[in-house]
């Protein structure tokens, strides 16, 4: 029953090369290798990822192990193993691919639950298991982050490591004390949002105070080699390595639980991070920062003479029933055509009109009744599926090239193709059996500059600040003619006189997912629990996608007449933007406070917020919208203290707490 491992490996690599550049109608049918051993049986379906006659497979070896005398121990031990080992070296050479290992691993997991009965069952005093190390890993407090974990736990499970998964949102302490009390051997922790990389810095600095000493692995979207370097390594004398991502993890893993390898690896990482934290050092010295004043006075150059901001469809609407019995109310048609030709200069007579009879209701009040925010509940996932953008869906499963040209890349189609079946059949029955639920809300407020920050109103009166959005502006020096560009530029000033908006949405995907993904993993399916979940996160993106559309074609209306295709809305042909609080151009976090509070979020979505600021459910995503036809992404980039000092009195915070959520921005070193 035994085989050596050279002896598996050409086997396996024999099968694997044969199936390389078969077709697939063919794999479905052939069931031939069903007449092999039950050994060779075991090695092939954790080559192939064929999970559907794992427990006889794995039954029939447990008996002619057994019946030589064999503990059932021995089938993990022995062709479990091998072949996963095989799967590790296939992996690890580029010849397999994520997909196919988490389907793997799948394998793995069901035959060694079927046999853990068996194994407890005989268990005698002092048997340990013979994994290569325990490994933590947990995303940190705040957090949500899953799905890279999640892979990462399998890539090494795969490995023959034991994972102790924590979650998501596990808090410091928590993550400690799992470690002593699982005696792991390294602890790797994931965070998607920069709050976060605060978070493993504070983690850093408790290993060291509590006298830790096991290596530290830093993983996920928002971290990077700099962070680690500059932040996180010197605040723990243990090591401190970035995990780049999932198939990195193995290697690194390895070196540092060999008392061979991890010198070298020490030293390189020394190396690689000294002179990172040297480069550091420099930038922070030679940076040029702008006065804020030179910066405002460089904001983008919108010319609000004479310009006429489109007034929200939705919220005319709603003006024309309150003031029903004015003659010269203009229908929504009209409304539409106007702006259809206000791509350039607007027609100016006919929106004078159309403002006329509307602000004549707003003076007296009669808008009261407006709704500025709309609710979609239980949003058409079937719509919604049609708006994905499948590119980041294959990032996320680390197979590289363009959408659709993946599919047919000569090492990595196969499996780019399978993966994709595997998605379309998922969100088939996701969307037949209601697995998740889409949830949203969009508000078109009326708006004014003020300064950077900008002012939503109670109603059109524009008497009463509900709320105001704080911005930041770019500050570096910037060539002749590029403006020091601050997301409030694209509203008008207050002191135009012009009616102005603001928008803002919240949607998920998420809302009975959690349930479904734990449902899976408790079947010891990764693959399924991971491939929803990275399916939830496309349709999100696709729901907000989806609406924005709206937004810009019927309940804000200033692109009405807009046709653009898939590709086109996914390279944001259109006009107007929906930045994120969070991401390059408002990164500040705790603005998502004032959107939830705006959209009464919460309460009509179900979306959380955790104290970092992350949404809860994970597939959700929020953001502002801007319709003027200049408003652009950009990157704020860092931000001195002058601007710092500024931003904190708008917001009512001390500096510490403006430099705690600016971390990622600052331009200087904080004073501790
Ligand atoms: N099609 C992609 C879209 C996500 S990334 C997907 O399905 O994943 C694009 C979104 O990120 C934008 O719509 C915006 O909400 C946000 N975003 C991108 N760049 C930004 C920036 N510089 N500032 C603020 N938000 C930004």
């Amino acid at each position: 029953i035994h085989f050596r491992r050279e002896d598996a490996t050409d086997r396996l690599i024999e099968i694997a090369g044969k199936f390389k550049g078969e077709k697939q109608e063919a794999r479905v049918e052939d069931l031939a290798w069903r007449d092999q051993s039950a050994a060779k049986r075991i090695t092939y379906a954790l080559v192939k990822g064929i999970d559907a006659f794992v427990e006889a497979d794995t039954e029939a070896l447990r008996q002619e192990i057994s019946a030589r005398g064999g503990r059932p121990i021995e089938v993990i031990e022995g062709p479990l193993m091998e072949g996963m080992n095989v799967v590790g070296d296939l992996f690890g050479a580029g010849k397999m691919f994520l997909p196919q290992v988490v389907k793997s691993a799948r394998v793995m997991k069901k035959a060694v639950a079927y046999l853990i009965p068996f194994i407890e069952a005989e268990k005698k005093p002092g048997d340990v298991a013979s994994s290569k190390g325990k490994i933590l890993m947990a995303t940190v407090k705040g957090d949500v982050h899953d799905i890279g974990k999640n892979i990462v736990g399998v890539v090494l499970q795969c490995n023959n490591y034991d994972v102790v998964d924590l979650g998501v949102m596990v808090a410091p302490q928590k993550i400690l004390d799992a470690a002593r009390e699982h005696q792991v051997d390294i602890i790797g922790l994931s965070g998607l949002i920069t709050p976060s990389l605060d978070e493993m810095v504070h983690l850093a600095k408790e290993m060291q105070r509590q006298g830790f000493t096991i290596p530290l692995l830093i993983g996920g979207a928002t971290t990077s080699r700099a962070h680690t370097s500059v932040k996180i390594d010197p605040a723990y004398e243990g090591p401190v390595v970035w995990v780049k991502d999932a198939s990195r993890s193995v290697p690194v893993a390895a070196a540092l639980l060999s008392d061979e390898q991890r010198p070298k690896l020490m030293a390189e990482t020394k190396a690689e991070y000294d002179q990172i934290r040297e480069r550091h050092a420099n930038k922070n010295q030679t940076e040029k920062f702008l006065t804020l004043e030179k910066a405002r006075a460089n904001r983008t150059p919108i010319e609000w003479k004479g310009a006429h901001p489109f007034r929200p469809r939705m919220l005319l609407q709603q003006t024309h029933d309150v003031c029903e019995g004015h003659a010269r109310v203009k229908e929504p048609v009209e409304a539409e055509r106007v702006n259809a030709s206000s791509a350039t200069p607007p027609a100016p007579t006919s929106l004078r009109s159309g403002t006329v009879s509307v602000s004549h209701c707003d003076h007296v009040h009669h808008d009261h009744g407006v709704q500025y925010v709309k609710t979609f509940k239980d949003y058409s996932l079937s719509e919604l599926r049609e708006f994905i953008d499948w590119q980041p869906f294959f990032i996320s499963w680390e197979l590289k090239g363009r959408f659709p040209d993946l599919l047919n890349n000569p090492a990595s189609g196969e499996a780019a193709r399978k993966l994709y079946a595997d998605a379309q059949a998922m969100l088939d029955t996701a969307i037949a059996e209601k697995w998740i639920q889409a949830n949203g809300v969009i508000g078109l407020f009326p708006a004014n500059a003020v300064g950077d920050d900008i002012e939503v109103y109670t109603d059109e009166t524009r008497t009463t600040v509900k709320a105001t959005l704080r911005n930041l502006r770019q500050q570096a020096e910037h060539r002749d003619g590029v403006p020091n560009r601050c997301l409030g530029d694209y509203v008008a000033p207050k002191d135009t006189g012009l009616y102005d908006y603001v928008g803002g949405f919240a949607v998920t995907t998420g809302l009975g997912c959690h349930e479904k993904v734990a449902e899976f993993k408790k079947n010891n399916d990764d693959y399924n629990a991971i491939l929803l979940e990275s399916l939830a996160d496309r349709l999100a993106e696709a729901f907000a996608e989806r609406l924005h559309q709206r937004v810009r074609k019927e309940f804000w209306g200033h692109a009405s007449d807009e046709r653009l295709s898939n590709e086109d809305l996914i390279n944001e042909k259109y006009a107007g933007i929906r930045p994120a609080p969070g991401y390059p151009a408002c990164p500040e976090h705790t603005e998502k406070l004032t959107l939830w509070d705006l959209l009464d979020a919460e309460k009509n979505t179900g979306i959380t917020l955790t104290e970092s600021m992350a949404m809860w459910p994970g597939a959700s995503v929020s953001g502002w919208y801007f319709a003027h036809p200049q408003s652009q992404y950009f990157v704020l980039g860092r931000v001195n203290k002058e601007q710092v000092v500024d931003y904190a009195q708008r917001k009512g915070w001390t500096l510490q707490e403006a430099e705690k959520w600016l971390a990622p921005n600052l331009g200087y070193e904080p004073e501790d």
